[in-house]
């Protein structure tokens, strides 16, 4: 059986994502890494969500020890409004060279669920950082199943994020709220 490593931005993108694949016969493993979500206290609700998903599921979750912060900071300032592709690569080049490193096959991401994330920009950075570290990037849009996603992780009462994760993604998700 194919091993695959699954990217994941959250416990609720998740859910239905891992079922996905494992439909697809994959012996999958999530892989947390997202120094995009801002600030710390926020990133670590979601990564209880995650970890609670995780043993509910009995998905093998692995954790990077790292929050790059600094580095996120660094890639966008500058070019603020084209930072989501900086973040994509951030965290799909770091999932593919996990993946390499423990003996995957494979290597994906959660995002690819979301209506609300730059779809076509996931795949073209998957895509580049499959082709620069030798591994494969799987691909599938989903976004059809976002809500049976949210189905599977509401009876868990996990905490639910209100932005998608960077100050500026959440200085945008409330002054438009306001208008
Ligand atoms: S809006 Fe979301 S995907 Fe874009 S840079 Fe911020 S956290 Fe990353």
């Amino acid at each position: 059986m194919s091993k695959l490593l699954i990217h994941v931005c959250c416990a609720h993108c998740a859910a239905y994502t891992v079922e996905h694949w494992r439909q697809q016969g994959y012996e999958t493993a999530g892989f947390w890494y997202n120094p995009n979500i801002h600030p710390y206290m926020e990133h670590q609700s979601r990564l209880e969500s995650m970890k609670s998903l995780a043993e509910r599921t009995g998905l093998p979750l692995i954790v990077s020890p790292d929050y790059d912060i600094i580095e996120y900071f660094r890639r966008v300032a500058g070019h603020e409004a084209e930072r989501c592709g900086e973040c994509f690569d951030l965290r799909l080049a770091k999932t593919a060279t996990t993946a390499l490193e423990n003996g995957y096959d494979a290597f994906t991401t959660t995002l690819l669920i979301s209506p609300h994330q730059k779809h076509d920009l996931i795949k073209v950075v998957g895509e580049r950082v499959a082709e620069a570290k030798g591994i494969e990037f799987l691909y599938a849009d989903l976004r059809k199943r976002y809500s049976d996603s949210r189905h599977i992780t509401k009876p868990m009462e996990l905490y639910r994020q209100q932005y998608c994760g960077c100050v500026y993604s959440e200085w945008e998700r409330y002054t438009q709220e306001s208008k």
